[in-house]
């Protein structure tokens, strides 16, 4: 083939020329009068930043633009005439060739990938469209190519994809669980831990369950470690489960922006927050040290009984004694009124005897251990009652009762004090479980359940023992009175139950309608709650 036929642009204009030297050849731009020079359109092509190649119906090359040499380093002499093969790495599969060919031979267009080789030898990716070119009776006389090179492009994607599969066998290769969720709480990358916690929590999305947690604990703060990106650390959540032990769980998490990739944020370099969560299960050091925890506990309630029973026995002392120091004050004041000058003696006696009677209750008083001051903090009520069951096993166990403890599965805190609470639950406990015993029978049943609403955290304690008659569900609040008949016991259990219920702005009642036994109700302010009220 005669290259000299297939002039270049540049051979046809020569190097000087330009536009102006051919004003006489116009072409009628679409949809408009306008007559545009024919040499534009030579000219757009010429310097059109994508590789133009014009091919004979045998990919013969008949024209190429400068775009084209500085892609392929072939300059036209080089390529005139040959075939578009020439830039064949002959590494592209015969596939994509045989359906190259067969669409532009349909007269359609072929848009596709080929690996290319450049005039030195260096292989780049192509992204090719070729499109036939159709004569007056509609067939094709020529094809088109059009080409870019796509390799840097390509490397980048791949990193892109490389990255993220090395990112997904990181986070996979944890051993917490990690999940990344968008400002929708939407999750958009998880691992493998944290899809084993789906089934292991029987929860469907693990991570909405803990933000509501943390945005329950953390109130007004989390929206400002929000804003601020600040992250926290370390937030440790009791996780309860049906017929399950619970799980615990401590949970991290950090925020990072990222800038939109979308269109409409190309000018405004709009960005997104996007917050990583871990949850790491430590179920295991939390039971270990909740045994630690529950040997001092032991050790602590055991002492705090003492003390109790001692101010019990003091103050019951006292109130028996109350009584006959009446009397004698009465009985002197009789005396007095007669003025009885032969009873004068017995006058002074009995005088003598209250004062040293006073001496005695005033020192009995003195001896009234006091108790310690209690910090306020915020509890979980499913916690403090999950100990106080621990604490209350072997007593369930010795006397054969049953336990049904029905945690709520998510439980809002509640203000107070642990200590206090623990005295609370284990007495009221210890009530049930007395009372039980004494009454006997194979059945014996305790069950506890937890819940809340909006303002209230509830718990119930109820028993399957005698119950307490209705006419005396009021006294039993009341100080030194006891239903039992074994003389040990000083009535002050209640009394002390009441007055740590309202310490803590609670309400206890006896449940009226429950008739199978004894069934305690108890309800406590939220903690959020507690705090407005508080403001
Ligand atoms: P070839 O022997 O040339 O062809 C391989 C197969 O392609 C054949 O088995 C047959 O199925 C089919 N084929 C080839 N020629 C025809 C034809 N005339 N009619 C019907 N089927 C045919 N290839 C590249 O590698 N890189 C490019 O950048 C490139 N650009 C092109 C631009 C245009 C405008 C055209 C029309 C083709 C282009 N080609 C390009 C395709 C090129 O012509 C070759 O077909 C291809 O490079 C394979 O070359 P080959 O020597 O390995 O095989």
């Amino acid at each position: 083939m005669d290259k000299n036929r297939f002039p270049t642009l540049e051979n046809y204009l020569g190097k000087e020329s330009t536009l102006q030297d051919f004003p006489s050849k116009t072409v009628r731009a679409s949809n408009s009068e306008l007559q545009l020079p024919y040499q534009l359109f030579i000219e757009a092509v010429a310097q059109a930043p994508i590789a133009i190649s014009i091919t004979d119906k045998k990919a013969n090359i008949l024209y190429v633009n400068a775009e084209f040499s500085r892609i392929t380093g072939y300059e036209p002499k080089d390529v005139l005439a040959e075939n578009e093969s020439i830039l064949s790495d002959k590494s592209t599969p015969r596939q994509v060739y045989y359906d190259l060919w067969r669409t532009i031979s349909h007269k359609k267009t072929w848009q596709g990938q080929l690996i290319n080789r450049h005039k030195l030898g260096k292989r780049y990716l192509a992204d090719l469209t070729i499109s036939p070119m159709l004569d007056a009776d509609g067939q094709i006389s020529h094809y088109i190519g059009m080409h870019r090179d796509l390799t840097e492009t390509y490397q980048a994607e791949q990193q892109v994809k490389n990255q993220k599969k090395l990112i997904e066998s990181v986070t996979n290769l944890l051993p917490i669980a990690m999940v990344v969720l968008d400002e929708k709480d939407q999750v958009l990358l998880d691992n493998h831990r944290y899809k084993a916690l789906v089934s292991d929590l029987d929860i469907k999305e693990p991570a909405l369950y803990f933000l509501q947690l943390l945005r329950e604990e953390l109130g007004e703060l989390w929206q400002q470690y929000q804003d601020k990106q600040q992250g926290f650390s370390q937030r440790e959540f009791r996780i309860e489960r049906k017929n399950k032990s619970a799980r615990w769980f401590s949970c991290s998490g950090s925020w990072f922006s990222e800038t939109v990739s979308l269109a409409d944020a190309f000018f405004s370099q709009e960005s997104k927050r996007y917050l990583i969560l871990t949850l790491t299960d430590i179920t295991k050091q939390r039971n270990q040290l909740e045994e630690i925890h529950l040997q001092s506990l032991k050790l602590m309630m055991a002492e705090d009984a003492q003390v109790r029973s001692l101010r019990e026995t003091l103050l019951g002392a006292i109130h028996q004694l109350q009584q006959p120091m009446n009397q004698i004050r009465a009985a002197e004041q009789i005396l007095q009124l007669k003025q009885d000058a032969q009873q004068q003696h017995l006058l002074l006696i009995l005088q003598e005897i209250q004062q040293s009677g006073q001496k005695a209750l005033a020192t009995m008083e003195n001896c009234i251990p006091t108790l310690a001051p209690a910090a306020l903090m915020s509890l979980n009520l499913n916690a403090i009652l999950h100990e106080v069951l621990l604490l209350s096993e072997p007593r369930l166990q010795n006397h054969g009762i049953a336990l049904d403890w029905q945690p709520a599965h998510q439980l809002p805190s509640i203000l107070g004090s642990e200590n206090k609470l623990r005295i609370l639950f284990k007495q009221l406990i210890d009530n049930a479980i007395e009372a039980m015993a004494q009454q006997g029978g194979d059945d014996m049943r305790l069950k506890i359940v937890t819940a809340s609403d909006n303002d209230w955290i509830y718990a119930c304690i109820s028993d399957n023992g005698p119950g307490i008659p209705a006419d005396k569900r009021a006294k039993v609040f009341e100080p030194f009175y006891t239903t039992r008949l074994d003389t040990h016991q000083a009535g002050m259990g209640l009394v002390m139950a009441k007055e740590i219920i309202d310490q803590h702005q609670g309400l206890i009642e006896i449940d009226v309608d429950y008739k199978a036994g004894c069934r305690f109700k108890l309800s406590f302010p939220r903690y959020k709650n507690r705090l407005e009220a508080g403001k």
